[in-house]
Parts: C-alpha cells; structure tokens; sequence
C-alpha cells in the first residue's frame, strides 16, 4: 500500500461516519419538525376549545343575566346579558377564524350563531321589552320556547367540543406515535449507525494493518538481509589478509580491521575518529619526508589512487614497514564523495627477498665474469712470466727494453681488468655523472673472453660524450646482462650491435613530455623470440636456459631502469629472413630517480 492510498483510507474513515451521521440527524431533524408541527396543531384545538368554552360561557352569562332580570326587573341584573352580548360578536368571529380550514366546522358554528340569535331574537329581545313595558313573564310557552332555543344552542356547543376535542385526542394520540417513533428511529439509527460505521472502519482498518503487517515484514526481511550482508562484509574485512581502514570525508578513521590494527598497531576502539595521519603516519623510505595522507589525495583527484611503492609505514611503536596500498574513494547514491577507503599490505619481506634476488643475481654475474676474468688476467700474466723468462735469458738491452714495454703493456692490461671488476661493486651512495661510452667499453674489455669463447662478433658505435646521471654499477649490470643475452641468442658466428643515440627534449604526438637523453640498443641476429613467450620475459625466475640461466636478468635490469627513471623496450622478430632482437634502453640525462630498484 502507498502513502497516497493509505490517505485515501484516513480520509474514508472520517468523511463516511460524518456523512451518515448527517444522513441521521437530517431525518431526525425533519421528525422533530413534523412533531412539533402536531404540538401547533394540538395547541390550535386547546385555543378552539377554549374559544367554545368561551362562547358558552356568554351564553351562560346572558341566560343568568336575562333569568335575574326577569325575576328582579332590576336593570342591573340585566349587565351580564348586555356585556356578554356585546362581547359575542367578535368573541365568536374569532372562533370562526380558527375554522377557517374546517368547512364542516364553519357550518357547525354558523348554525350555532344563528340558534343564538334565533334565542336572542324569538325570546330573550321579547323577554326584555316585555319585561320592559312591565308586561307579564310567565308565559310558559314563551319560557319553554326559550328553553327549547337554549338546549338547542347547547347542544351545538357540546357537539362542537365534542369534535374538537376528539380532534386534539387524535393531534394528541398522533404526537404520541411521532414521538415514539422518534425514539425508535434514534435507536435504530444508533445501531444502524454504529453498526454500518464500526464495520466499515473495521473493514478499513484491517486493511490497513494488513498493508502495515506487510511493510513491517519486508522492513523485518531487509533489516535481516542488511544486518546479514553487514556481517558478512564485517567477517569478510575482518578475515582479509590485506590492512582495510575507512575514513569519513574529513579524513577521520571509522574502521580498522583485525590486520590493519596489527599493522598500524592500533586498536579499533584507539583509532576511531582519530586523524588518519595519526593512525596512519607514512613516509618516503629515502627522503624520509611525510607523504601526503591518501584521503586528501583521493578527495584532490576523487578517483582511486595509489601509494609509491617505497612508501614505509610508522607503526605506533616506532617501527617501521614497508607497505603498498591504494585508496579508493567511497560515494553516496548521489554520487557525492562521503568517505575514503585504504586497503594496504605489508610488503617488507617481498621487498627484503627482491633485495636478495637482486644480490644473488650479481652474484651470479659476477661468478660468471670471475671465471672470463681469470681467463682474461690468465693470458696477460702469461705472457709477463713468459717475458720474464726471456729477459732472463736473453743478454741485449735492446730486447730487455723491449720485453720491459710489452710487460709494461701486460701489467695495464690486468690493472685495468681489475678496476673494472673493481667499479662492478662499488657502489655509489648518490646517482653520478657516467660518461656511457667509457662504461660501455669497460664492460666490453671486460666480456671480451666471453664473445670470443662464443664466437660472436660485437659491432659498437657509441659516440664519445654522452653522459648519464645514474648509478654506473647498476647501469653496468644492466648492459651485461643485454649483452650476455645477446650473445648467447646470436651463438657462434652471430653479430651483437651496441649503439647509442643522443635523444633531445621532445613532446610526442600525445602532448607528453619526454626528457632529454641517450637510447642505447642492443641489437642481436638470435633467432628472435616466440611471442608466446613475450609475455613472461620479464618475470622473475623466467628462463628458457635451463640450469645456465636464473631468469632474473631481464627482471633486475627493468628494475633498475626503471629507478633511473627510464624506459626498457624489447622488438623480436622470429622470421627468416630478419630474425633477432634488439632492446632499446632510455636513459635521461637528468633523471629523477626513484631511489629503491622497482620491478613488478
Ligand atoms: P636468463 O638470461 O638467465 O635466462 P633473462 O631474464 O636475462 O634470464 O632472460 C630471460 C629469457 O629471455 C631468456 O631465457 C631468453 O629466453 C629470453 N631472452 C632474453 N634476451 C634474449 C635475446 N636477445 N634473444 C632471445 N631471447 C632472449
Ligand atoms: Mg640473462
């Protein structure tokens, strides 16, 4: 049921009884009204009688006053005759006015006034002058007559009475029944009334109980359903094994759950309402400067954002852990920003075994180059003992100068194999200028033994002067892993290109801004890589070389490129004609650079 129905019932139940309650009171008005119409009528016939009473009354007056007369002959006895003639006329017009409806009444009156005047005229006016002239009254045929006309007179009045009478018992009698049959149309219109009404509200109301039964069950079923998905959402954050924290729009914790508080080492009952940068205090692992809370990153660009991954949280104690999170903004219906929502993880033992990854991987490259460099200083010192055995031995001096120079020659040679080495590992706190052709033919001189042993030629044009900022071990780990790479694809009688190409400041056709810097590539003629694998070559471990190859190679040197800020792109072809690979590595000349090696 809506609202505009259950209006419509609210209304029924009040307009319906007020309605009948009119309907009644409108018949018992118009049952009033007729029976005070009956109580008129009845007070009409109370006037009509005492009008006739009144008649009869001056007819008693004039007979007493005409019998006193006639025996006294007192003129003073005669008043009461002559009063009540004078008052008859309009006493009587007045009982006729009151039959002025009732014809038969009128005629009934009418022969009463002319009985009356047939008494005055026949005998009670020849009583008088007889009476008068002194004459005799004991005449018995007059007085009989007069006896006769009077009977006469009241006999009509008592007819008169009679009907008028019985005229107010049936007025009367009728006045009975009117009101007994208002008291019991009161009554029944109560029962009726009550009746109609209490059944119809009945009806209506179980109407709408049963609507307010229904909304209040499905209310009942949501709350259920609501109260189950909250626990359910409650369990599911409370069992995740990533830190989830949810802060209102103003950046004030509203939950924690279990592995967030063990992150931050805040309770939940601590940690509510409190800022989250107290909650959750993070900052860059290098500079060591605070870094912006996520909720204001995510209010800023309303849009899920993601934490650098060098971010390192301070939990409450005071020790510190890596983390990488993201923060997500949470909307209302309206789509308006109401809250933040920060999912985090601890990722300090991924970070501590990428760490170890990345030394093992150097030492990997650095066993394989020990066993070329032994070979490399092998052939030097040979030759040096070699020389010192015929300086020995042979006495001119020109020859032992000779044989000093090429010893001399010999010793440079080892010296500078072994600083090459010696720069492999030394690494630099800060990024350096690295002038890449000098770094390049370093590590060239130093994989010498290797190319050969592989039979592969290397072709290099790197011009001089092109110089990087960066960390040049690194860098050199980077290129001898391209080039080792290279160099086992191409395989005996194979060619491995390196080149480098100055690349000035430029905005590409996307308006992006690119750096000034150095491309170098790393061109082989392998038999190129199957694209099925393309995918895959940059994962870890990932290695089509079986036992001689750790699969790290690829992974480290994106890695470490992309601290230096720059760019790694490999192009393969497997086709017959035109197989191979080349790699194309960007250096800027003034990167900024992202201080912990990232790989993903
Ligand atoms: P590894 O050299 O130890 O196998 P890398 O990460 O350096 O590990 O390389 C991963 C894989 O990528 C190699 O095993 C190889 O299959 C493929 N690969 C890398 N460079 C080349 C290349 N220049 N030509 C063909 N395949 C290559
Ligand atoms: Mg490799």
């Amino acid at each position: 049921m809506d609202a505009s129905s259950f209006d419509h019932i609210l209304r029924k139940v009040v307009i319906v009884p007020i309605v009948a309650i009119l309907v009644g009171a409108g018949i018992l008005a118009w049952q009033i009204q007729s029976a005070s119409a009956t109580v008129t009528l009845i007070q009409t016939q109370d006037e009509r009688i005492n009008q006739t009473l009144g008649i009869e009354q001056l007819i008693v007056d004039q007979e007493t006053g005409l019998r006193g007369y006639e025996v006294t002959h007192d003129l003073r006895l005669l008043q009461p005759y002559l009063n009540a003639q004078a008052k008859f006329p309009e006493t009587f017009r007045k009982r006729r006015e009151l039959a002025a409806t009732n014809p038969a009444r009128q005629k009934a009156l009418d022969a009463l006034r002319s009985a009356h005047d047939t008494w005055e005229q026949s005998f009670a006016s020849p009583l008088i002058s007889t009476i008068q002239a002194g004459g005799d009254t004991n005449d018995v045929a007059l007085n009989y007559q007069g006896k006769l006309l009077m009977d006469e007179i009241r006999k009509r009045i008592a007819d008169l009475n009679v009907t008028t009478v019985h005229a107010r018992e049936v007025a009367v009698e009728h006045w009975h029944k009117q009101v007994r049959n208002t008291i019991f149309f009161l009554i029944a219109c109560s029962i009726l009334l009550g009746l109609t009404i209490g059944l119809y509200v009945r009806r209506l109301i179980k109407q709408v109980s049963g609507a307010f039964r229904q909304s209040h069950n499905v209310l009942r079923i949501r709350a259920e359903q609501t109260f189950r998905s909250e626990e359910k959402l409650r369990t599911t954050l409370k069992s995740i094994g990533d830190g989830v924290i949810t802060c209102d729009a103003e950046g004030r914790v509203q939950s924690i759950n279990d592995t967030a508080q063990e992150l931050t080492g805040w309770s939940e009952t601590e940690a509510r309402s409190q800022p989250l940068d107290e909650v959750f205090a993070i900052f860059d692992e290098t500079t060591r400067q605070p870094l912006e809370n996520p909720v204001t990153r995510v209010t800023r660009s309303n849009q899920t954002v993601r934490l650098q991954n060098h971010t390192i949280l301070k939990r409450r104690d005071g020790t510190e852990i890596f983390i990488e999170d993201s923060g997500a903004p949470i909307r209302d219906k309206h789509a308006r920003l109401v809250g933040v929502v920060l999912v985090f993880r601890d990722v300090t033992l991924a970070k501590r075994s990428q760490q170890a990854l990345l030394a093992n991987e150097k030492l990997a490259v650095a066993g394989r180059l020990a066993a070329s460099i032994a070979h490399e200083i092998h052939n030097p010192l040979d030759s040096v003992s070699n020389l010192l055995f015929l300086m020995d031995g042979v006495a001119t001096d020109e020859e032992r100068t000779h044989f000093l120079l090429l010893a001399k020659q010999e010793i440079a040679r080892v010296t500078q194999i072994s600083r090459a080495m010696l720069s492999l590992y030394r690494e630099s706190k800060a990024p350096v200028k690295i002038d890449l052709r000098e770094m390049l033919d370093s590590i060239l001189l130093l994989m010498e033994v290797r190319f050969q042993t592989l039979g592969v030629h290397v072709a290099h044009d790197v011009p001089g002067g092109l110089c990087v900022h960066g960390f040049p071990a690194e860098l050199r780990q980077v290129f001898t892993n391209l080039l080792t790479n290279a160099a086992e694809a191409s395989g005996p009688g194979g060619t491995v290109k390196l080149a480098a190409l100055p690349q000035p400041a430029r905005n590409d056709e996307d308006g992006i801004h690119h750096d000034e810097g150095v491309i170098v590539t790393v061109e082989d003629n392998g038999p190129g890589i199957p694209e099925n694998i393309l995918a895959q070559l940059f994962q870890p471990f990932f290695t089509t070389k079986g036992e001689r190859g750790t699969g790290l190679g690829l992974w480290i040197s994106r890695g470490i490129i992309t601290k230096h800020g720059g760019t790694i792109d490999l192009e393969s072809s497997t086709a017959e004609q035109h197989h191979g690979t080349t790699i194309s590595v960007f250096l800027a000349t003034n990167p900024t650079i992202n201080p912990a090696p990232a790989s993903s």
